[in-house]
């Protein structure tokens, strides 16, 4: 653990490089074509209010990661899902995965506290959608370590991180790259780059955003972007699927 490192200093940096560089599951891919997934972490009430109508249209599933603690809440301005949504979201064909229940930095959390957190969302997704197991992780906050990495590797077929790269040739599956859709992101790795790099290398690509709405958060996007990302993918040949459905692919076709 190492919550008592600064963020943002030269240890914290170097513990972040050897956390990500550490795997306890690592798969050779077996895609024959390029794949993508769209993923919503925590999740506001747009991601499924306004995004959802756009992926029905497109014939799209997607995959929400869902924090119970979030459920009927509004913070900062923000109105999260209600239990309805996320029963519309599941009826509707996305995936449910876990994003802990309580949204905390899995690095600060003791391996009982992080496992209690993934009992408790389960048991929540449980009560309000009854038999359905989540078989994909998100880190809440991006945030790993070695110790959590190999606790939920343990508990789930595939766990989603945010550093920026395309998953291809031996993949991580206890931390899958990720990009956000956010512009300073691109900035530094153009989607065209990256869609390029996809298909030269039958990558998979992992998208993720947080509320969608004409004026996002930082950690937003608007309904014109993922109308954008999606036609890119699309136009590119590039099926875009659920992440448990793309696992399946990875690593079992
Ligand atoms: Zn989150």
């Amino acid at each position: 653990m190492n919550g008592a490192v600064p963020p943002n200093s030269l240890l914290s940096r170097a513990v972040n490089r050897l956390t990500r560089a550490w795997t306890c599951r690592a798969v050779r891919s077996r895609l024959a074509a390029p794949v993508a997934t769209i993923t919503f972490d925590d999740f506001p009430r747009s991601a499924w209010t306004r995004a959802g109508p756009l992926l029905e249209e497109a014939g799209i599933r997607a995959s929400y990661f869902v924090s119970g603690c979030f459920c009927e809440r509004a913070l900062d301005g923000i109105e999260y899902f209600r239990r309805e949504d996320l029963l519309a979201v599941h009826e509707a064909g996305h995936e449910i995965g876990c994003h802990t229940f309580g949204h905390q930095r899995v690095s600060k959390q003791s391996r009982e506290a992080l496992g209690a957190s993934l009992d408790r969302n389960a048991a929540f997704v449980r009560d309000v959608l009854g038999d359905v197991i989540m078989t994909s992780f998100a880190f809440p906050h991006g945030d790993a370590s070695i110790p959590a990495k190999r606790l939920v590797s343990s508990r789930f077929a595939a766990c989603r991180g945010i550093w920026a790269g395309v998953n291809a040739g031996l993949i991580d599956l206890s931390q899958l790259k990720a990009f956000g859709l956010e512009a300073h992101v691109f900035a530094r790795y153009p989607l065209k780059k990256a869609v390029a790099e996809a298909k030269a290398t039958n990558g998979w690509l992992i998208f993720f955003t947080h509320d969608v709405t004409d004026v996002p958060t930082p950690w937003g996007c608007t309904p014109d972007q993922l109308k954008e990302l999606i036609a890119l993918l699309t136009d590119a040949g590039i099926e875009i699927l659920p992440m448990k459905n793309a696992i399946g692919r990875v690593a079992f076709t």
